[in-house]
């Protein structure tokens, strides 16, 4: 049975009108990037670390997947062997899609985490400073993302994926933010065949024995139905 791992990246969001940080314009232009994505921006200016990740945490409620999101939840519901997501964002929408084997190595908008006791919990939909946590009662709530100078989460499950990976595929990624950007060369080295499915050549796109290049509404949906063809 052959398995398939995906790296999804910001690229197929944006479809779904989720904007990053190297888009011009949107939420993340008005702000810079060590003020709001990183620890010691949060330990500045907490207040403004939440404003800006309780804006984000409710375009990504209203968000709908697009054509990319529910072919690779078809891919994980009709391919006889496993599908695994390893994703970049921190939307949910590869779950609202339907795909159930989903790993969010940057976190999640939907979930809070305790800065002094690492408890993990649902993030409601607004998050304050003066928040405590509901373990151990400290104001120290944060979204539970991981920000820049800070450790990718489940990193050694993802490199073991990666290993026994059939197929790999990269979809919507810059190749610009390590350790994803390894991705590629990683599987590639273990015997998988590696895919790119980008709007344009990524800079790894030499890691990649296969491209495909396009909106992710489009060629992501084609690739999957050859998948499904065999
Ligand atoms: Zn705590």
């Amino acid at each position: 049975m052959e398995k398939i791992v995906i790296l999804t990246g910001a690229g197929i969001s944006a479809e779904s009108g989720l904007g990053t940080f190297r888009d011009e314009g949107g939420l993340w232009a008005q702000h810079r990037i060590e003020d709001v994505a990183t620890p010691e921006g949060f330990a500045r200016d907490p207040a403004l670390v939440h404003r800006f990740y309780n804006t984000r945490r409710a375009q990504a409620v209203d968000a709908v997947p697009n054509a990319a999101h529910e072919a690779l939840a078809r891919l994980e519901a009709q391919h006889r062997g496993e599908v695994w997501i390893v994703t970049q964002n921190v939307d949910g929408l590869h779950e609202k899609a339907g795909n159930a084997n989903v790993m969010h190595m940057h976190g999640a908008l939907e979930g809070a985490l305790c800065a002094a006791c690492d408890h993990r919990w649902p993030a409601p939909l607004v998050m304050d400073p003066k928040d405590v946590c509901p373990s151990c009662g400290a104001p120290c709530t944060r979204p539970d993302i991981v920000w820049f100078g800070e450790v990718p989460y489940q990193m050694e499950r993802i490199w073991q994926l990666l290993e026994q990976a059939d197929v790999f595929a990269a979809i919507g990624t810059s190749g610009q933010v390590y350790p994803a950007a390894a991705f590629g060369q990683h599987a590639g080295r273990a015997g998988a065949h590696t895919v790119e499915l980008n709007m344009e050549a990524s800079v790894n796109v030499r890691d990649f024995a296969e491209t495909r290049h396009g909106p992710a509404s489009v060629v992501v949906p084609a690739w999957v139905d050859e998948v499904l063809a065999g």
